[in-house]
């Protein structure tokens, strides 16, 4: 297939190699031309330029840039389409991004990879990104289905495991899992860092190993996608918060009462909760 790609960043670039490896043609777009010259000495891209006009064949385009300007970047990009092509996101937001693209293009498929890394950029880029990931499609009433079964095809031959939902479970469930740990771990790094004495606070960088690896990865990422997630999916990140706090005010008081019963009996269940999601 003649694939499209616009945004050449982690996950772009990551889509690119995947895409070449499986033997498609893959055709990049990035604003500028060094991330151009760069996607195509890494070999994510059969050709890349600057002009959405490079496009104009392309049978899927998947459009890889910030939440905001997913949009805007359809608006230009129609004037070059055939009617037939396919376009997909990759936001980590879904409802009002597939609001916004549907109206604009009659063949838009909302998505969303759930894989990622604390980098991002072109330099990031990474074959396998996607193997055994889950892969969201969000189709709604009007998604052409024809075009959610290519598109699910495809998601599949790079690995992914694809899960199909509207857009607005999709927002609930991603403010739980994905946007809720963003905040939480960005908390987590903001109160190792303000909460003590230089002295110890040099302690804590140099003891800081696998455990506070694991936790403070998602929070330590790209500043930007995080205020995405947080502008286009806050009434939910916010009801996520809350609840969250909550717990936190429950374990709080649990230990203030040396109440250790109390304590064992979350971390128990916890324990038990965790693998039901990984
Ligand atoms: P990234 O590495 O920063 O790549 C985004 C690319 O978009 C940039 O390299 C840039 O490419 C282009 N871009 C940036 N601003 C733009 C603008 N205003 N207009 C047009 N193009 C612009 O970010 P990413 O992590 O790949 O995220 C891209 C999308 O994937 C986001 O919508 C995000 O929600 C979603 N996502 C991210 C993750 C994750 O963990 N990182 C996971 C799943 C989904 P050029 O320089 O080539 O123009």
């Amino acid at each position: 297939m003649k694939i499209g790609i616009i945004g050449l960043g982690l996950i772009g670039g990551s889509l690119g190699l995947s895409l070449r490896e499986l033997g498609h043609l893959v055709f990049g777009v990035s604003r500028q031309e060094e991330t151009c010259e760069v996607a195509r000495d890494k070999g994510i891209v059969d050709e890349a330029g600057v002009h959405l006009s490079l496009l104009a064949a392309a049978d899927i385009i998947f459009i890889c840039t910030p939440i905001n300007a997913i949009a805007p970047t359809i608006s230009a990009l129609i004037p070059h389409l055939q009617p037939q092509t396919i376009i997909t996101d990759v936001g980590s937001v879904k409802t009002p991004v597939v609001e916004a693209c549907s109206s604009l293009w009659h063949n838009f498929v909302g998505g969303h990879p759930m894989a990622g890394t604390e980098h991002s950029g072109i330099f990031s880029a990474q074959l396998q990104l996607f193997t055994n990931a889950p892969y969201v499609l969000t189709p709604t009433d009007t998604t052409p289905i024809e075009s959610v079964k290519i598109l699910q095809e495809l998601v599949t031959s790079l690995g992914a495991v694809v899960h199909i939902c509207s857009p607005a479970d999709h927002d609930q469930a991603v403010a739980l899992i994905s946007h809720l740990p963003v905040m939480i771990s960005a908390s987590l790094v903001a109160t190792c860092t303000e909460g003590a004495a230089e002295k110890i606070l040099n302690l804590a960088q140099n003891f800081a190993s696998s455990g506070f690896r694991d936790t403070s990865r998602v929070g330590g990422g790209n500043p930007e996608l995080g205020v995405m997630m947080a502008k286009y999916n806050g009434k939910l990140l916010a009801r996520s918060l809350q609840q969250y706090r909550q717990n936190l005010d429950q374990i709080i008081a649990l230990i203030e009462q040396e109440d250790w019963q109390g304590l064992e009996d979350i971390l128990t269940m916890t324990q038990q909760e965790r693998a039901k999601f990984l």
